[in-house]
């Protein structure tokens, strides 16, 4: 019999023969089907080389070819037909105890738009990282899919799409289905975090402004984008001896990741002492259609608040915008890719001593610049994230580690706060806690070679401190159901699963 040790280096012997990294994702999907223990064991200890496999990037193609590589069901489907008793649906999962739920509606898996059921991979892999890098115990997660259609001609025509086998249900029919399934969820799980995923930009929003002040309830690509990447910002502070509220900000895109980033942004200087309409006008945007602006009568509701009044005359392109505003920082998540291009960064360096390039938009082939062009073309000035992770860059005998803005950083250590406290809502102001509680881990060592996150390889200790600091959000302001125990920090920590073989010795 081989302990856990000899399996784990076993399973990862296998891995790394594999020539593919879908080969190494359906390994792995069917080792946690196989042996759940095994699988936390080989993720836990093998963090960054596997992170990448279980999720993004390569989750995507596991989703896009979902229904042609499956093997085995996991987590709830959810669709029309079930209008009226989703909770009986919902009590027939054998688990009782579920504290984590992550949904989706597959409408904009990644970057790769609307996969309808095959987007399934996403709750379930983003719920693996849950347990993994937060400690959530895999017994108490469950992936649901709301499978309300899909309008991608491919899948509707692929014989072997698992998913229904129509066009999307919209308006107010598929707005009834989501509040049953909201209500259910409290009535069946009421203990359980609620993290919507991967919905398309209009329903995100809405979505989160309908139940974020009802039930325990946060969206990942809102608002756990938004906290990695205030923390980034706080740790580029400390290089640049720069405080948030002298910070002007240029977003390239205005979606669920750019408005998110911003909203948190503005309520962090608000706490840092400027007010609402000075904060505001620290972050100005540009998307598909130009710059944001007073101007425009075509603005969704989410971009109303920046859209500012100027004296600029005709913002054209993204390099006018730079001239125009002088930021100090620009954060590229339109998802198009080679948008910062030579001339904007250099415009930047002109601007700025130490200008701030975050490319965060992804896969790697959609970042807005490379690691080695934000560093080449800044003659190694620039304090650059990104989105997909950037291999280090030498210039000029000097080597620069890029920072990756994962979100993995900041939701299961969310959810583990949340968890532990049973915080009864998901605040803003917890993610704000949550970033500072990260760009405090980040060292002198970090930030000496550029790198504004601390290594992934800590992130079960990462997760254990942002859950602590939400917590600590959470009894401050009422919201918590769990008496705060006498030291929180061994509370919590204790709190995390530990992958072992209980009766092994
Ligand atoms: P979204 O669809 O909600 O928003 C995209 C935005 O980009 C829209 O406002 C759109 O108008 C704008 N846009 C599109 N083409 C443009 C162009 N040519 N010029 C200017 N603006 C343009 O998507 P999202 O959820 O906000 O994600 C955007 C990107 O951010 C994706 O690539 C995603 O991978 C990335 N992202 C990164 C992280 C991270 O680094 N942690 C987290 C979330 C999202």
């Amino acid at each position: 019999m081989s302990t856990l040790l000899e399996q784990s280096t076993r399973v990862m012997e296998n891995i790394r023969k594999r020539g593919a990294d879908l080969e190494k994702y359906v390994d792995m999907l069917s080792l946690l089907d196989r042996n759940e223990t095994l699988f936390y064991r080989v993720v836990i200890d093998h963090i960054e080389e596997l992170m990448p496999i279980i999720y993004t990037p390569v989750v995507g193609a596991g989703c896009q070819l979902y229904a042609h590589l499956f093997r085995r069901s996991r987590g709830l489907f959810i669709t029309k037909r079930e209008k009226g008793r989703i909770r009986e649906v919902l009590r027939n999962w054998p688990q009782k105890n579920v504290r984590v739920i992550v949904v989706t509606d597959g409408q904009r898996i990644l970057g790769l738009g609307d996969l309808g059921a095959s987007g399934m991979g996403i709750p379930v892999g983003k719920l693996s990282l849950y347990t993994a890098c937060g400690g959530i115990p895999p017994d108490a997660t469950l992936p649901i899919m709301l499978d309300v259609g899909t309008n991608n001609p491919a899948l509707l025509a692929d014989p072997l799409y698992l998913g229904t086998n129509e066009r999307r249900i919209e308006g107010a029919e598929y707005d009834e289905l989501v509040a049953e399934f909201v209500s259910a969820v409290q009535e069946i799980f009421p203990k359980a975090l609620l993290q919507f995923e991967d919905f398309a930009n209009h329903n995100a929003f809405r979505l989160l402004k309908q139940y974020r002040d009802k039930v325990r309830c946060f969206n990942d690509d809102i608002q756990g984008t938004a906290s990695v990447t205030l923390s980034g910002l706080f740790s580029a502070g400390r290089i640049t001896k720069r405080r948030l509220v002298d910070d002007k900000i240029l977003f390239h895109g205005a979606g669920e990741a750019a408005i998110g980033i911003g909203d948190l942004v503005v309520g962090a200087m608000m706490a840092d002492g400027l007010t609402k309409s000075e904060a505001l006008s620290r972050c100005w945007f540009v998307d598909s259609k130009g710059l944001v602006d007073s101007a425009r009568a075509d603005l969704q509701d989410h971009k109303k608040p920046y859209a500012h009044a100027h004296t600029h005359g005709p913002v054209p392109d993204l390099l006018a915008a730079v001239k125009a505003l002088k930021p100090t920082a620009l954060i590229g998540v339109s998802g198009q890719a080679a948008q910062f291009t030579r001339e904007i960064v250099e415009a930047m360096s002109r601007l700025n001593e130490r200008p701030l390039i975050f490319a965060l938009s992804n896969p790697t082939a959609n970042a807005e610049c490379t690691a080695e062009e934000a560093y080449s073309w800044s003659d190694g000035r620039a304090i650059f994230a990104s989105g997909s992770p950037f291999a280090p860059v030498v210039l000029n005998g000097r080597a620069f580690v890029p920072g990756q803005g994962n979100n993995a950083y900041i939701f299961p250590g969310v959810g583990l706060g949340v968890v532990a406290s049973g915080a009864r809502r998901v605040t803003d102001e917890m993610f704000s806690a949550a970033a500072r509680a990260l760009a405090k881990l980040v060292t002198e060592e970090d930030l000496a070679k550029g790198a504004l996150f601390p290594p992934l390889t800590k992130v079960r200790e990462i997760s254990a401190r942002i859950a602590e600091a939400v917590s600590e959000v959470c009894y401050a302001r009422g919201l918590a159901c769990v008496p705060r125990p006498a030291d929180l920090r061994k509370a919590i920590e204790a709190a995390q699963y530990q992958p072992e073989y209980k009766d092994y010795v």
